[in-house]
């Protein structure tokens, strides 16, 4: 048996694998660029997709726009605006901070984009290919447009026929990206969202800016979820680094066989975290009958240090530490609230 050479891959061929740990499907890539818009500090986000986001993913936001200058680089794996030294990882106050996402996207999609910065006088138009602006249109071309950037992102996954056929069918994907939209839209109360199928008047999401979190919960869960939150406000723990715990979760009277699973932001970041959603659902079986299900919505700000945000290519996951303490603490809390809630329930209803 001959031993088999060792190669390095292709630059094409390394670009692409890293894109499909990033973007697993339609509404990752949104995901990434959802967060590129409230990092720009947009107070508007326009969403609207064909065909499940694979055909076409376009959002346009009213943010800080990118400059003419940076247009030739956007693209490229390794560059942003956000980060400069390893160091200020630990502080990093952004979502982004790898240059990855537009880099990725661009090697399994046709991205394009129009974006005008306060002080350009014209917005600026490029398409792009594998990282760099398309040799058709190798410079920006002047257009006009409004401050703030549209990003349009077509036929995902062309090259990259194994990860096309594993996506579910464009309805699914749909819901998925609206899913994404409506977290975000939940968390970012000072950003409007609107999100749509392409040529379509109907919005499936149209929060305006400023709306209250409550407001929002209604507009996009429905009221039944809305008419029986309560406000959680769980004591900061220093010790443990978390300084701040806010939420609204549903009381014991709220009647739900539909899954929802729990949303958790920690650090502004829409997290999976195991341990406190096993914790939040055993405080729940208590008090709920079996098969239902609350809706939970919570916002954990934990002390940066303490964090690590660099642990999963799409950052679903964190790692922080204290991670049994600060969960006991925010389950305790939640159980002495539904308890309250409870006591006052069965206490009405003797009256
Ligand atoms: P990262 O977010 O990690 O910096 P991205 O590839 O997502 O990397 O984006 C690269 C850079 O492009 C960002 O650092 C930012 O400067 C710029 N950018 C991307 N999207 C937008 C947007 N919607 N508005 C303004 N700038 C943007
Ligand atoms: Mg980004």
């Amino acid at each position: 048996m001959t031993t088999p050479r060792i190669r390095p891959l292709e630059e094409a061929v390394v670009n692409r694998i890293a894109a499909g740990e990033i973007v697993l499907a339609p509404y990752s890539a949104l995901k990434e660029l959802l967060e590129n818009s409230i990092d720009a500090q947009a107070t508007s986000i326009d969403v609207a997709c064909k065909e499940g986001g694979l055909k076409l993913l376009q959002i346009t936001d009213n943010g800080v726009g990118i400059a003419k200058d940076d247009l030739a680089i956007v693209c490229e794996r390794f560059t942003t605006s956000k980060l400069r030294k390893f160091e200020d990882l630990q502080h990093i106050a952004t979502y982004g901070f790898r240059g990855e996402a537009l880099a990725s996207i661009s090697h399994i999609a046709h991205v394009s984009l129009v974006t005008k910065t306060r002080d350009s006088p014209c917005a600026w138009k490029c398409r792009y290919d594998a990282g760099r602006l398309d040799a058709r249109t190798p410079e920006p071309q002047p257009v006009a447009g409004t401050d703030g950037t549209t990003l349009v992102v077509e036929d995902l996954f062309y090259n990259f026929p194994s990860r096309l056929h594993s996506l579910r069918p464009p309805a699914e994907e749909y819901a998925k990206i609206v899913d994404i939209v409506s977290k975000y839209a939940l968390h970012a109360t000072h950003v409007g969202f609107t999100c749509k199928k392409y040529g379509t008047a109907a919005n499936d999401i149209a929060l305006r800016s400023g709306m209250s979190q409550k407001e929002r919960v209604r507009a996009i869960y429905g009221s039944a979820v809305a008419s029986e939150l309560l406000e959680l406000e769980v004591e900061p723990r220093a010790e443990y680094g978390l300084l701040k715990c806010t939420g609204l979760i549903t009381n014991v009277n709220y009647d739900n066989k539909k899954s929802t699973p729990p949303i958790f932001f920690i650090n502004g970041r829409l997290v999976s975290c195991d341990p406190l959603r096993r914790a939040i659902a055993q405080t729940y079986g208590t008090y709920l009958p079996k098969g239902h299900k609350p809706f939970v919505y919570l916002s954990l700000e934990l002390d940066s240090v303490n964090v690590d945000v660099n642990v999963h290519p799409t950052k679903r996951e964190v790692r922080f530490l204290y991670e049994d303490e600060i969960v006991d603490h925010v389950a305790q809390k939640i159980a002495e609230v539904l308890a309250n809630t409870d006591v006052s329930r069965t206490f009405l209803t003797q009256q």
